[in-house]
Order: structure tokens, then sequence, then C-alpha cells
């Protein structure tokens, strides 16, 4: 059956990768959904303007709608802001409206601008065994914001051309915040994502990415799938949608292996091979 274990401590994190369009959004909305529907509870919170992860949980984003944004400008609990998904009962998420856009820009001004989402997510992490940010794709405040609030990044690489172009620069990033603002910050998951088995490039891209993080990387990698796509056009997440496919197979897979990494031990002790910039 679907069951997964509840992590030891609960687990927070942020999903980034400065790049667009490599499976961020994606893979927090089946992970997540995966590990809801297993009966863990879980909130994905929405960083991104675009607000896809709230299109995929089938949550209202309309202008108006109590949001990440007035949660980070401290007009809202974070509480105050969290809808249900309709597909999952104890998946919550705090979505993202068109007001997001103009928040990294507003930050800059603020006061404590780089440990909002910290503050805001206090309130309300002991109501949930995993929380995942879905980051936008670039390294401004919103994305410091989740590095601050959060224990570990899951950094999703496309098995693609220049799949480790600019990662170097998230590393850097992320090594700074951890020195600067969050000390137990850790690069625990790497995903690979939208492999596709007939080309050669894929392999050597998953090869290359395994020799650099080591175990880091989930054992698991996620197919190009036209079914992982297909879900959010109908409010789905792929494992609603259509259950028996490869792509809800394989996000399946991932969510089991990132539970059963948390279930013996605490953030921090989930894998082990270098994340430094160096050599990338
Ligand atoms: P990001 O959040 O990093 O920008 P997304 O998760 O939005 O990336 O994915 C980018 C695009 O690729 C989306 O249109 C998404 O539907 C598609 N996509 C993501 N994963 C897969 C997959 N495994 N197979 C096919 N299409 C995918
Ligand atoms: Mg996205």
């Amino acid at each position: 059956g679907l069951t997964m274990p509840r992590p030891r401590h609960r687990r927070v994190f942020s999903v980034a990768n400065q790049k667009g369009g490599v499976g961020k959004t994606t893979s927090t909305v089946n992970v997540a959904a995966a590990l809801a529907l297993a009966g863990l509870s879980v909130l994905v919170v929405d960083l991104d303007p675009q607000g896809n992860a709230s299109t995929a949980l089938a949550v209202d984003r309309s202008m108006g709608t109590p949001s990440i944004y007035e949660v980070l400008l401290g007009e809202l609990t974070a509480a105050e802001a969290v809808q249900t998904c309709p597909y999952a009962p104890r998946l919550g998420c705090i979505p993202a409206t068109i007001d997001l856009a103009g928040a990294e820009i507003e930050l800059v001004s603020m006061v404590a601008r780089e440990t909002r989402l910290k503050k805001a997510l206090l309130e309300v992490a002991d109501s949930y065994d995993y929380i995942f940010v879905d980051c936008p794709p670039s390294l401004g405040l919103l994305t410091v914001n989740a590095l601050v609030a959060t224990e570990e990044v899951l950094i999703p690489i496309q098995c693609e051309y220049y799949a480790l172009e600019g990662l170097g620069q998230l590393l850097r990033n992320i090594d700074l915040v951890k020195q600067h603002l969050n000390p137990s910050l850790d690069v625990s998951t790497i995903l690979l994502t939208m492999y596709d088995g007939r080309t050669k490039l894929a392999d050597q891209v998953a090869h290359e990415v395994r020799e650099h993080f080591g175990t880091k990387v989930l054992e698991t990698v996620i197919p190009r799938s036209v079914k992982v796509s297909e879900a959010p056009g109908f409010g789905q997440s792929v494992l609603t949608y259509d259950p028996g496919s490869r792509g809800a197979m394989s996000y399946l897979d991932a969510a089991r292996e990132i539970a059963d990494r948390g279930a013996g031990t605490g953030p921090g002790d989930t894998g082990s091979g270098g994340t430094s910039a160096d050599h990338i």
C-alpha cells in the first residue's frame, strides 16, 4: 500500500535552481502530493510569482486571495493563507498571486528582509511533517528567504544540455546563506528530471551529476512523460491524474526515497557527497 515513514524531525525543503524549466514546480507538487496521499501532513509554499505550484495544487490564486505576499509583508499569518488541495486533504498550500511579482523589489527596503519567511513558517511548522518551498527561477531575495527558512535544499536537475551550467552559482549562494544566515542549511537531495532514455546525452548528464554529488542524488530518475506535463492543466498531480503512469510511479518512488532517508536520521545526515561549487 501507499505508506511512507513519518520523519523523525519535521523536514523543510527549498526546491531551488535558478534555471527555469528544470522541474522545480513539477517535483514540488508531485513529491508533496505523494507524501500527503501516503498520510503525511505536507505544506507547499508557492514562492514563485508565476504561481504554477498553486495552479497544479488547484487552489485559488486569483487577485485578492490571501497569499504568501501578505504573509511576507506581515499582514497575514501563514495559517491564515493556507488552502487545502482539493485532491489531497493532508496537503496544504500557501498560494502565490500576481502580487508576489512586486515582492522581490519591495523586500529590498524592508526590515529583516531575509528572514520574513522563516519567521512566518515557524508559526505553522508544528502542523506539518514536510514543508516544501517552491522557489522562483532566480537567486534574489525570495529565494534567499526560502534558503533561510529551510534546512534542506532539493535541487532538480534536468537531464539536458547545459544541465550543470549555473549550478556553481547556486551552490555558492547556498554557501553564503549557510555562512551568514542559516548554518543548518544542507543540500540534501538532487533529483534528475525529464530523463529521456533514448538519448546518450541524458545518460552522460546523469553520470556527471552522480559523480559530483554522490549519494545526494536520488536513485529514482524522473522520465520525460506527457502525463507529467498534462496533469497541472487538469488541476491534478500526476499521481491523481494517471496513477499507473511511469511519471506517477517515478514521483512516488522519489517521494519514498526522500521519506526513507528522513526516517532514521535528522536533516543533515541525509546522504553524502560533495556539494562544493568547485569544478562546476
Ligand atoms: P520549473 O519550476 O523549474 O520552472 P517546471 O516544473 O514548471 O519547471 O517544468 C517546466 C516544464 O516542463 C513544464 O511545462 C512542465 O510541465 C514540464 N515538465 C516537467 N517535468 C516533466 C517531465 N518529467 N516530463 C515532461 N514534462 C515535464
Ligand atoms: Mg516553477
